[in-house]
């Protein structure tokens, strides 16, 4: 395999938390109250239970407190509502992430809504998003967050260069698509609707693809030296974990890519981990 083509996020990650776990110290050699993320997971969903182990392994590993706080499927709206008014008034708490999906009971944008923006550290409120529209950053989403870090560290230049971003998911797709705009890239935004998305595929320099769907992206569609962002997290028919690229396809043609896993998926969690201190920074007069 060609390693030069590869953005490496594991490498990347490793820089920012290496950042964040001597920031931490310093934090502790102060005695300074330690930083706080507290999870809230309702239900045992498989895929939740995962992430959150993970965020919670990271976290610890960089000398951030995880707390998570489960609650069973039958928890009513009025009782989450609760608990979140509680953490957002709990001054040893800085980051509050509700673990998505909820139940179909729940109204989750009512949920996520309801996290005061000083503990909104997924920057998933409709506050932080307006923000990140009008290029006033604060806080970024984690994996637009993420992605944008990967491209400034491999020095990728935006501006000018037609981006072509496949997904419009509040959480990925729409806010990553206007920090692009805002970094002076012609952006393309393509979905399940999108009617001919080779058309797209074939004339983006930067192809940046969160769908959800294995192999979605083959190298006949994809332009000559293409630089490739991969968000997708899939399992493949081997029950091994695949993005939306056909990788090895697609290597030979492309400029660079990111692979799955060790793209996108450690630079989210690196995004998190800046995100926790900066709301720590934000909420305590240290
Ligand atoms: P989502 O399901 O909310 O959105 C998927 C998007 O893909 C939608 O906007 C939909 O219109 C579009 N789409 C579906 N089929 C399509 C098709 N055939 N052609 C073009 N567009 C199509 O998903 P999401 O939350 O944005 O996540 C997308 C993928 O990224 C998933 O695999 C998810 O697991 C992964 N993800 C990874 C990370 C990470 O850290 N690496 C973070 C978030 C999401």
């Amino acid at each position: 395999m060609d390693k030069t083509k590869i953005i490496d996020g594991k490498m990347v990650s490793d820089l920012i938390k290496a950042k964040v776990t001597t920031e931490v110290n310093e934090i502790k050699k102060k005695n300074h109250r330690v930083p706080n993320l507290t999870i809230i997971q309702i239900g045992d969903n498989k895929a939740s239970s995962t992430y959150i182990k993970n965020k919670k392994i990271t976290c610890e590993k960089v000398g951030i407190i995880c707390n998570v706080l489960t609650h069973p499927e039958t928890i009513t709206e009025a009782e989450l509502l609760n608990i979140i008014n509680q953490l957002n008034h709990d001054s040893t708490i800085d980051a509050i992430i509700v673990q998505l999906p909820l139940p179909r009971h729940i109204n989750s944008e009512k949920i996520i809504n309801s996290i005061t923006i000083k503990k909104d550290v997924d920057g998933f409120t409709p506050k932080i998003l307006g923000n990140l529209m009008l290029g006033h950053y604060q806080l970024l989403p984690g994996t637009p967050k993420g992605i944008m870090l990967l491209l400034k560290h491999y020095q990728i230049e935006l501006a000018g260069q037609h981006v072509v971003v496949i997904g419009r998911s509040n959480i990925v797709g729409k806010p990553l698509a206007n920090l692009l705009i805002n970094a002076s890239a012609t952006v393309t935004v393509c979905h399940s609707q999108t009617k001919n998305l080779s058309f797209f595929t074939k004339q983006a320099d930067i192809l940046i693809v969160a769908v959800g769907q294995p192999k979605i992206i083959t190298s006949e569609i994809i332009k000559e030296n293409a630089i490739i962002i991969d968000v997708g997290i899939n399992r493949d028919q081997d029950n091994k974990l695949c993005g939306d690229v056909d990788f090895e396809n697609v290597l030979p043609k492309v400029k660079m890519i990111t692979p799955v896993p060790g793209g996108v998926g450690p630079m989210t969690i690196a995004a998190l981990l800046e995100n926790i201190l900066y709301l720590y920074y934000q909420n305590n007069n240290f």
